[in-house]
């Protein structure tokens, strides 16, 4: 377990290297058009669920419309976000429920968001975070990969990642946290080849340290 020091050193480089902290996803302000979005995005770029979504809600513009969605026409719609079968299932069976039990509106708690087709405990936290600002920590592929190497967590479940995340980081970090992960994941710390040399966590990073004995 890092130590409370070391855990804020971390936090305050990557604050200095990733100033500004927020989801890549578009908001247009619509609530259910983000869920829609944040379905989407899985094992999908967020930059492609952008392009998709620019033009997906001229066509579909409300929870109704999704709901009413002929299935196979979805499915087409977003095709190029991958897994487009079940997305476009699980987004038109999503919206039936929303309409049916909850007025239209998003539900603010995690277990009735994790009810929701498509919406497993990633998107339901991002949910949280980002439209009802309840801290929770987002763990994707690169939160879990970043996080393991500067030894947050050793584990390759991202429930217990998160909970090893929640447990040494400040709550009101959580939400941030994630996305500069997301955000280190993507401009250095990648899976194949992390630019460790060039990374102002290298001292303070348990891998980076170990490739630096490497070289
Ligand atoms: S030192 Fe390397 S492994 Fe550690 S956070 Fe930076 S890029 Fe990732």
């Amino acid at each position: 377990m890092l130590s409370k020091a070391k855990v804020n050193i971390i936090l305050s480089i990557l604050e200095e290297m990733y100033p500004v902290a927020e989801c890549s996803l578009d908001f247009d302000g619509n609530d259910f058009h983000f869920l829609v979005r944040a379905i989407l995005s899985a094992q999908c770029t967020d930059k492609r669920v952008n392009e998709v979504t620019k033009t997906l809600f001229d066509k579909y513009p409300s929870v109704s419309s999704f709901a009413q969605a002929q299935q196979e026409a979805l499915a087409k719609d977003i095709k190029t976000c991958g897994l487009y079968n079940s997305k476009s299932r699980n987004i038109i069976k999503t919206s039936q429920i929303l309409e049916e039990m909850y007025d239209g509106q998003i539900p603010i708690e995690s277990e009735d968001l994790e009810s929701l087709p498509g919406v497993g405990r990633k998107v339901a936290n991002l949910i949280r975070g980002e439209l009802f600002s309840i801290p929770a920590v987002v763990v994707d592929t690169h939160c879990m990969r970043v996080a393991k190497r500067l030894d947050f967590a050793d584990s390759d479940q991202p429930l217990r990642v998160e909970k090893d995340l929640s447990s040494c980081v400040p709550k009101d970090k959580w939400i941030t946290l994630g996305h500069r992960f997301v955000a280190h994941g993507r401009a250095l710390c990648s899976a194949r080849s992390p630019k460790c040399n060039s990374c102002a966590l290298e001292e303070v990073c348990k891998y980076g340290r170990s490739q630096a004995r490497k070289r």
